[in-house]
């Protein structure tokens, strides 16, 4: 294999262009860098990602403020927006081209099984978004697109386009449970323009534009909600055809949150368990039971295909856009962009006896 040269800068050695726009350049989680062996490194426990995490980039960056994300607006004196943080890993950039030229040539050694590009709060964000697809799809079309959206700039329309252009699976990051938390983390309380009800409009239109099993939407557990609330989002997603993909809060360094603590182990560990029941093992909310806090105390169905589904490990694993392997496991693994190594929240690779014996010590503490 004869490997194509990238250009390529990494925050953690100061490397940057004078301008670094998208759909020119843009950026990749540090996972997809050391897949596709544009960064050394080893990652704990695992030896790659099997998606490609694409964000646009802008020198302006992100104008939204969301309140536990490193890439918030607020950072803009602080860091050049390429080399801010975001979910707990720098994201080197590089050219788009180059990027291409070398998933062809094999780099990732066929490891890609999804390609996703995230989008951000940005007047150019969803045209630059669209060339980044149409070179895909063309140079490499086995390899299926998701689209991290940011419907704060688009209408439903903007949604078909991307489904005519070929993205195959569209994802939104609510991010929040409940329209309190969400706008005491992403609406006017800190001065970012998101809004609840029109993210709930663009997941009906993820819904009726992409259809069922097409569509994702992001839960971050540990921002204030309840079990139950995050539950019942889960379920309500579900029911318009759609997986839920959660996220366990982890202070983002830099962040407006960055002194609030990580989420409860035995929230998050109930959480994902409900959520996997809910997505694929036929649960429903409606069978659950909940005490006054909101937390789970009984997940309905037999003991024994619970417990068979906990010694699974699958519900504990990073949740996300499927591979082409199984699809209740996520391409997406994101090493530990939710938890340090040493205390992992999402397992980004199948589960052994010791981290079963974890979950199951973190599923029944006492609260
Ligand atoms: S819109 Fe997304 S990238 Fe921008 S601050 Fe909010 S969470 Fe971060």
């Amino acid at each position: 294999m004869t490997e194509q040269a990238v250009t390529f800068y990494r925050p953690d050695r100061g490397g940057r262009a004078p301008t670094l726009n998208s759909p020119e350049y843009v950026q990749l989680s540090t996972a997809a860098a050391i897949t596709l062996g544009l960064m050394p490194g080893k990652m704990h426990r695992v030896d790659c990602t099997h998606c490609l995490n694409l964000l646009v980039t802008y020198p302006e960056g992100c104008r939204a403020n969301c309140a536990y994300c490193g890439l918030a607006r607020h950072r803009e004196e602080e860091r050049d927006f390429n080399a801010r943080n975001f979910i707990r890993v720098d994201w080197p950039t590089a050219r788009y081209d180059e990027i291409i030229q070398r998933v062809r040539a094999g780099g990732d050694k066929g490891r890609f099984q999804r390609m996703c590009i995230s989008m951000i709060t940005h007047p150019r964000s969803g045209a630059d978004t669209l060339t980044l697809l149409d070179r895909w799809v063309q140079a490499l079309p086995h390899i299926p697109v998701s689209i991290l959206s940011n419907p704060t700039t688009m209408e439903r329309e903007d949604l078909a386009e991307l489904k005519r252009h070929g993205a195959e699976i569209f994802t939104i990051a609510l991010d929040a449970a409940t329209p309190a938390v969400f706008e005491r983390t992403r609406g006017a309380t800190v001065s970012s323009p998101h809004d609840w009800e029109h993210y709930w409009r663009a997941i009906g239109w993820a819904a009726e534009v992409f259809g069922p099993e097409r569509f994702g939407v992001h839960l971050i557990a540990g921002l204030g909600e309840t079990e139950r609330e995050l539950l019942e989002a889960v379920q309500r997603i579900k029911d318009l055809g759609g997986h839920s993909h959660l996220f366990g809060f982890f202070p983002e360094r830099g962040s407006l949150m960055e002194s609030w603590p990580a989420v409860d182990a035995g929230h998050w560990r109930r959480v994902q368990l409900g959520r996997f029941l809910i997505d694929f093992a036929g649960g429903r909310l409606e069978g659950m039971s909940f005490d006054d806090e909101g937390r789970v105390v009984d997940f309905g169905g037999e003991d024994k295909a619970l417990a068979a589904l906990v010694q699974s490990g699958k519900p504990f694993r990073t949740s996300g856009c499927p591979g082409s392997d199984d699809p209740e496991v996520s391409a997406c693994n994101r090493p530990y962009g939710d938890s340090m190594p040493s205390d992992i929240r999402s397992y980004p690779f199948p589960l052994d006896n010791g981290d079963l014996k974890n979950v199951g010590g973190q599923l029944s503490k006492k609260y």
